[in-house]
Formats: C-alpha cells, structure tokens, sequence
C-alpha cells in the first residue's frame, strides 16, 4: 500500500550531520528516514519540514539554510525522487516511477510578519505552512508553549482557548490560500484553529496530530476539532511520538489504531492521515522507521479494515486534500 506523510523532520537532521563532518545523505542514512527505507516503505510521497526554531540567531536564515539541503538533496538523488509543485507533478512522478518530495516550513514567523516573504517562500516551492511551532508568534499562539516556565508534563497539557489567530495572521491564511499554501494547524492553539475554521475557505490539515479523547496533550485534536477538520474536506496526520499516543503506554502501534479507530468514528473515513514525525520524534519500540511502514498497513489489515479504507489512510485522503488546494 503506498504511502503519503505528512511531516518529518529529516532535512533537519541532516544538515546538523552536515555541520558536524558527517554523513547527512538522504540517499542513506542512519536516521528514521532515507531514501532506502522510502523504497522498502512504499512511498509516494514524502512532505519535508523546515523546522525553524525561534530561538536561532537569525530563523529566516536558519531556513533559507535548510531550503538549500533540501533541494541539494533532492537533486543529487533526482533517480529516486523529484519535487513536486502541483498535483499533476505528483501524478507525474508516479507514472515515471519515481517518489515524491513537498518542501513544507514548520514555523510561519520565518516570513518576518510581511507577505512580500511568503510569496517568496511560494516561489522557491513551500507547499504547506505549520503556522506555529511551540512558540507565538506573529499569526498566532501555540497549546504547548517552550516560552512558558511551566515544565514539559504541564505545558504539554496546557489548552490555549483564549488567543487566536492576530490580524496579520488572518491575512497571512488567506494569502496561504490564494497563492495555494497549504495550511497546516499542528501545534496551533484551540482558538487560533478555531480561526482558521473561521477564515479559511479551503481544506486544511494537522499535519501531524493525534485524537486528544485517547491522549489527552495540547498537541492532539479534541472530537469537535476533528468533525471540523472533516467538514472542512482537510486531513489529519497520525503522529508517531509516543507522548502524543498514550498517556502513558509505550505508543506502539495498538495505541496508533486506538487513535485511527477514534478519529474514523468521529470525523469519518476521509479525514484521516498520516504525519509521522519522523527524525522529531524519538526511536520507537515498534515502527522503527519509514522500511517498516507496511508493518501499520498490516496491523490495520488484521483490525479489520477493508483496503479501499486503508488505502484513504495511507494516501489518498492526503492527495484529495493537494489536489484540491495546490494549483
Ligand atoms: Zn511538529
């Protein structure tokens, strides 16, 4: 069964080898994600996060930086994989037999409050924004919050249900749409998604989330989250970190179908995704990386699931979802 994610972390990984005189190939490597795994994994499509911490020096540069392993990499292995802009170059890809890359940011303030940037970022091929990561920032406010003093058991509990998304956040969605930005609301808080909902025309997704009835973190989607995530036509990705799983089990992958059985009953067989996390997560006792990715679709087989409702899983909710918003 062929496979779409949503969200990794590798390119970051990566770049940090680079820096330190090791490897930091794509093609192969000793992290969760390589292009070797992809290809026992069955891959379509991969989305690759530039994830900016705000904390650097200078984050627009820290990601113009990653941008560049990004396209170094990809086109040093152009055999293997290409990327994609639009959905017809995604249809090209699969009939020349070759995978998918989508360069998505993880952290919208990388655009220094000014559109002109975000139109730049389109240009050099950004597909999909997470608008927060775990700080605020100019569009809006995230649940789990790293400025916060409270420790890491709290602030992953922390809801934010009072700050939305800013002014300048509400004009930098609907630019998102216009310029067809993906929007991803992973990491945003319960009312800035509430805005999003509000002011967005388009699906949008939570790249990399879970269902908060099963694991009750900020990073997790409640049920009214997920139905208008569903009525919206967008998807949300499985996340594969174990905090986001279980409360306090081991997130193997029973705990991943406890959340996909849950999401399918309360949003429906069409809203549901995946959004590993992969190299942002920490090693796993099962799912050890992206090789063993039909190991999931095997579990799902033997809970039951038919292959037309494994197949929305593993792809083609995500792809209905580019299809719809790419231009
Ligand atoms: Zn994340």
């Amino acid at each position: 069964m062929k496979i779409c994610d949503m969200h990794c972390d590798t390119i970051s990984v990566l770049l940090n080898d680079e820096n330190e005189g090791k490897n930091g190939s794509l093609r192969e490597n000793d992290h969760h994600l390589d292009l070797r795994k992809m290809q026992k994994g069955d891959y379509l499509l991969q989305n690759f996060a530039m994830f900016t911490p705000l904390v650097v020096d200078d984050p627009m540069y820290y990601c113009q930086k990653l941008i560049d392993k990004y396209y170094r990499e990809i086109e040093a292995n152009e055999d293997l994989i290409r990327p994609v802009y639009s959905y017809s170059d995604i249809e090209k890809n699969i009939n020349e037999g070759l995978m998918s890359a989508m360069l998505t940011l993880e952290e919208g303030a990388v655009v220094h409050d000014d559109l002109a940037i975000l139109r730049l970022y389109h240009r050099l091929g950004v597909r999909m924004i997470t608008l927060t990561w775990n700080y605020p920032n100019g569009i809006g406010y995230p649940n789990f919050d790293n400025s916060s003093d409270q420790d890491r058991y709290n602030k992953i509990r922390q809801i934010n249900t009072k700050d939305g998304l800013t002014p300048f956040g509400i004009e930098y969605i609907k630019e998102m749409e216009r310029l067809g930005i993906i929007i991803d609301v992973s990491h945003l808080g319960d009312a800035g998604f509430y805005d999003v909902v509000k002011y967005s025309t388009k699906p949008f997704v939570a790249s990399h989330s879970n269902a908060r009835s099963i694991c009750s973190v900020a990073r997790n989607m409640t049920d009214d989250m997920i139905r208008e995530v569903a009525k919206k036509g967008g998807v949300i990705g499985l996340n594969y970190c174990k905090d986001f799983v279980d409360d306090d089990g081991d997130g193997n992958i029973e705990g991943l179908i406890r959340h996909v059985d849950h999401i399918i009953k309360v949003g429906g067989e069409d809203v549901i995704g995946l959004g590993s996390d992969f190299d942002g997560i920490g090693d796993r006792s099962d799912l050890k990386n992206g090789s063993e990715m039909q190991d999931l679709v095997k579990a799902l087989k033997d809970h039951g699931y038919s292959d037309k409702t494994i197949a929305k899983i593993t792809h083609e909710n995500v792809l209905r979802v580019y299809k719809e918003v790419l231009r």
